[in-house]
């Protein structure tokens, strides 16, 4: 009888790690790599998360000396920060730039959620695709989630707007005065009328280096 119990245990053990070490599907990975609680504020999640998608490396430009910010909307109505919402909605954007406009890879270098979650677009040492020809030189683009010229950006999106170009204008020596809203740049509704007075803000705040 204790034979029977021990050889039925040593199965069981056996079992359990055949199928722990046979089951691991890679998404769960990569959660495991950034979980949610630590990615809210500090963090940026890395394009990885979100997309397998490459560059196309015959078109796109190095990005040169950083010297300017500038901001946008997606101009799409968003009332989720959901995050698997959220990573549908950076294929979307990414396919309509890439697929659909034939750029190299999304426009932006930034991209900030409802919840104030701040996501990796087209890697910083590219120049982006989001001011018009010459404007994106030097210049970084981040992008708010939703459409502002119908909602108002949350108070999250709004703080992590904030902190988030204060901490680039310190790394980059951005000066305050070159942070713009991409209406500088070209006739455009973007960022939108209830972003737009946010990034004046933004240029008229005090920043100590
Ligand atoms: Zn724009």
């Amino acid at each position: 009888m204790l034979y029977r119990l021990i050889s039925y245990f040593i199965y069981f053990i056996l079992c359990t790690v055949f199928i722990s070490c046979s089951h691991k599907p890679e998404f769960v990975q990569l959660e495991v790599i950034m979980p949610v609680t630590e990615i809210k504020k500090t963090h940026i999640i890395s394009r990885n998360i979100w997309t397998r998608e490459g560059v196309n490396a015959f078109d796109i430009d190095k990005m040169t000396k950083i010297y300017r910010i500038t901001i946008h909307h997606t101009a799409i109505i968003e009332d989720s920060g959901n995050i698997a919402r959220v990573k549908l909605m950076l294929k979307k954007i990414l396919a309509i730039h890439k697929h659909k406009k034939h750029w190299a890879d999304i426009g932006y270098h930034y991209l900030i959620d409802r919840e104030g979650r701040i996501w990796e677009g087209r890697n910083i040492n590219f120049q982006g695709a989001h001011a018009r020809g010459d404007n994106n030189i030097g210049n970084i683009g981040i992008a708010l989630l939703g459409n502002f010229d119908i909602e108002k950006p949350t108070l999250l999106q709004v703080k992590s707007l904030k902190d988030f170009t204060l901490k680039l204008q310190k790394k980059h020596g951005v000066r305050r005065s070159q942070i713009f809203g991409h209406e500088h740049f070209t006739i455009t509704q973007c960022p939108g009328k209830f972003l737009i007075p946010i990034v004046d803000g933004l240029k008229r705040r005090y920043v100590s280096n």
